[in-house]
């Protein structure tokens, strides 16, 4: 995203919107209006919003825009997922991916320029961390996707679902992500339903209380391990926040915002935690929750020590779950062969971090 003094009209939930057009003078309907232009129809030219009167055009023109990140390049999976690489700063880069299906087509967004929960069989934590995203630039990837992917105002909607689960842990920047889902489901904004914004955390468990509060975005939550001494060797943050204050949490949320279940993610990592007595452990820790199972396929990436679990043993995996009452589903990858799977996104990323998560606990920061 180019530096600009001007004020991006991507990013402001409605509020904030019209607090910024009663600032100039306007009533509140404008910024409905404004949100109509920019989610509804995906203009981004403040000249082309006809029916805006002139002088408050005019004023718009001057102090507001609507600004997207940069692509720096795109490429695309024979499989027909495709991934961009989205300028941060000029040096640094962080990533989306969009991937297409008969009924829907997935969105998956970063929420950070790197992560810093050091998870050891993720690729991303490789990179070590730089900064969160900005609100506008966690929304901008979802009107620029569409842009990209042909959406034309009275069209139907290209990007019909959209998950969290890019680069980044949503949770530590809790400040930018609210606001953002919010403009996701609002009304006047993409006007998604809340089944359809998905966001996965690694488990800040304060933060999980603190999302109840804000909003009912689908929570999904990496689990990938059924005991905290494996789950803490996969996902350090445990240390700090071990399953069983994980998994009260989780249910908290669903209670607090009616929700439907929590999806648990599971990386299946070849014989680390694959077994059919963790398959059995797992489900005795869900069963009679409202809780799902994503099994994923490990995606490796340079300089990694696992290997993914053999098909076999995802499906017997999944079949002990069923059978004991758990429901469990397998996320069939996609647009590995351009590095786009969970888990392989890079980016370009200048650590900043002197310690990470792994080294020496708990030093996350968190964004409130
Ligand atoms: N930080 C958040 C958002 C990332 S979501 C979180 O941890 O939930 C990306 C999902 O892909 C997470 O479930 C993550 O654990 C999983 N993942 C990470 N590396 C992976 C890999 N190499 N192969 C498969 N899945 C991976």
């Amino acid at each position: 995203m180019t530096a600009s003094a001007k004020t991006n009209l991507l990013g402001l939930p409605r509020a904030a919107l019209e607090t910024f057009v009663a600032d100039l003078g306007s009533k509140p309907f404008r910024a409905r209006q404004l949100m109509n232009w920019v989610y509804k129809r995906g203009e981004g030219s403040i000249a082309n919003m006809t029916d805006l009167a002139k002088d408050f055009r005019a004023q718009l023109m001057e102090c507001a825009e609507v600004r997207t990140p940069d692509i720096v390049t795109m490429q695309h999976s024979s499989d027909g997922t495709r991934k961009w690489k989205l300028s941060a700063d000029s040096s640094q880069a962080f990533e989306m991916v969009f991937i297409p299906e008969k009924e829907r087509g997935t969105l998956c967004i970063s929420s950070q320029v790197g992560c810093m929960l050091d998870c050891s069989f993720c690729s991303t934590a490789q990179q070590g961390f730089n900064r969160n995203l900005t609100a506008d630039e966690i929304v901008g990837q979802v009107w620029l996707a569409e842009k990209e992917l042909g959406f034309e105002a009275g069209g139907d909607r290209i990007v019909t679902n959209v998950v969290l689960m890019g680069m980044g842990e949503p949770l530590a920047n809790f400040r930018s992500v609210v606001p953002a889902v919010r403009i996701l489901m609002d009304d006047y904004g993409f006007d998604l339903s809340r089944r359809r914004v998905t966001l996965s955390t690694s488990g800040l468990v304060p933060q999980i209380y603190k999302l109840a509060e804000e909003t009912n975005v689908a929570l999904a939550v990496s689990l990938h391990a059924p005991d905290d001494e494996l789950r803490s060797e996969l996902v350090p943050i445990n240390r700090k926040h071990p399953i069983a204050e994980l998994l009260a949490a989780c249910w908290h949320y669903i209670d607090e915002q009616n929700g439907r279940s929590v999806t648990f993610e599971y990386v299946m990592l070849d014989g680390v935690n694959d077994s059919p007595t963790q398959a059995r452990a797992l489900a005795a820790l869900l069963k009679g929750h409202p809780a799902k199972v994503n099994l994923i396929p490990f995606n490796p990436f340079p300089g990694t020590r696992y290997q993914r679990s053999p098909q076999p043993a995802i499906l017997k995996f999944r079949d002990e779950l069923i059978q004991r009452g758990v429901l469990a589903t397998i996320r069939r990858t996609r647009g590995d062969d351009i590095d786009a799977a969970c888990g392989q996104l890079a980016g370009k990323v200048i650590d900043r971090t002197t310690v990470r998560l792994g080294n020496k606990l708990f030093g996350v920061a968190v964004q409130q």
